[in-house]
């Protein structure tokens, strides 16, 4: 592995002021559980790494206005551990408790999932749905972006040199709202999903749906909303009839393709399968919740 210098700012001012300076020759560096391995394998070579972990304010839980607010290093373990996270965003809870190992875990973090931009990113799909938005910090100031339009492709964001990821905004769901995030492997544990399906529910306290979100991921270049699936959601009610047609028409928004852990065959016959069980379970949640004396 080259050299590299290691630079541990104490405050956002000194970190954007880095970024700035040295924007061609740095990157962040979080949990490293990706950019490590990228530099073993010499796919990238920063002469400088900065480590934001000692910036107070950057590894965080906290409220306002309606919205929990995460910092970019909280660690997937302790998101994993929150009753907050469980209760109101139980998909984001799935997703984090089911990635990599509790050694992974413990270090990774939630923004370098995001920034990372892998299509199989566990946490995507549940942050979608949760209709997260992004608080982004450069020397130009501080901007807000729904992470819908942040992930541009495979490593790709919408991050520009010098800019870094700061908070994940998740805003508060209304009553009678559930999540799931179903995620598909080989084995149970230690491995990325071959599909991740994500979906949050709000309902009339007649059963009806009222707004659905779904998110799919190792269906396409990134992870995405399948609109015209969602749109088939509105003032249903949960049968066979419309899980059939929300799977057909998500799978129809797909675009799996082969890769060395599976086909797109197989992609394509489990797409339907998946995203009707993220529905199902939200309805469950929804409503076994509501059921309890
Ligand atoms: C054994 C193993 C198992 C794994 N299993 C899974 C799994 O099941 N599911 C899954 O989704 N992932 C998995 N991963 C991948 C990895 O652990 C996650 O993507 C993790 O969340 C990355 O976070 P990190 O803090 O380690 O990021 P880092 O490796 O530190 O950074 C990743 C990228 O994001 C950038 N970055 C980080 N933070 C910021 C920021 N705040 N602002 C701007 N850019 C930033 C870095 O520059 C880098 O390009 C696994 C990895 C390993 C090694």
């Amino acid at each position: 592995m080259r050299r590299f210098e290691l630079l541990e700012p104490a405050s956002f001012q000194d970190a954007t002021r880095i970024l700035a300076q040295e924007r061609e020759k740095c990157l962040i560096i979080a949990g490293g559980t990706d950019l490590l391995l990228r530099l073993k394998k010499r796919e990238i070579s920063p002469d400088i790494l900065v480590s934001l972990r000692k910036v107070p304010g950057i590894s965080f839980f906290g409220e306002e206005d309606h919205s929990l607010k995460l910092g970019a290093f909280t660690t997937h373990r302790a998101i994993e551990k929150s009753q907050r996270i469980k209760t109101a965003f139980p998909a984001l809870s799935d997703a984090v408790g089911n990635l990599g190992s509790i050694q992974i875990r413990n270090v990774a973090t939630v923004g370098g999932n995001i920034c990372n931009a892998a299509p199989s990113a566990d946490t995507v799909p549940p942050l979608m749905v949760h209709d997260a938005k992004l608080k982004i910090l450069g020397a130009g100031g501080e901007k807000e972006l729904p992470l819908a339009d942040f992930i541009k492709g495979p490593g790709k964001t919408e991050l520009k040199k010098g800019e870094f990821l700061t908070e994940i905004i998740i805003p508060e769901p209304p009553p009678l709202t559930s999540s799931a995030y179903i995620k598909l492997t080989r084995r149970s544990s230690m491995e990325l999903p071959l599909l991740g399906v994500a979906a949050q529910l709000t309902f009339s306290p007649e059963r009806k749906i009222l707004n659905g979100r779904i998110a799919i991921s190792c269906a396409g270049p990134f992870c995405f909303r399948p609109r015209a699936a969602e749109a088939l959601l509105s003032g249903r009610e949960i049968d066979v009839t419309l899980l059939e047609e929300i799977g057909a028409e998500a799978l129809k928004e797909s675009k799996p393709r082969d890769s060395f852990r599976c086909s797109a065959k197989y992609r394509e016959a489990m797409i339907p399968i998946l995203v009707a069980r993220s529905i199902t379970r939200s309805y469950e949640r929804c409503f076994r919740k509501e059921e309890k004396p």
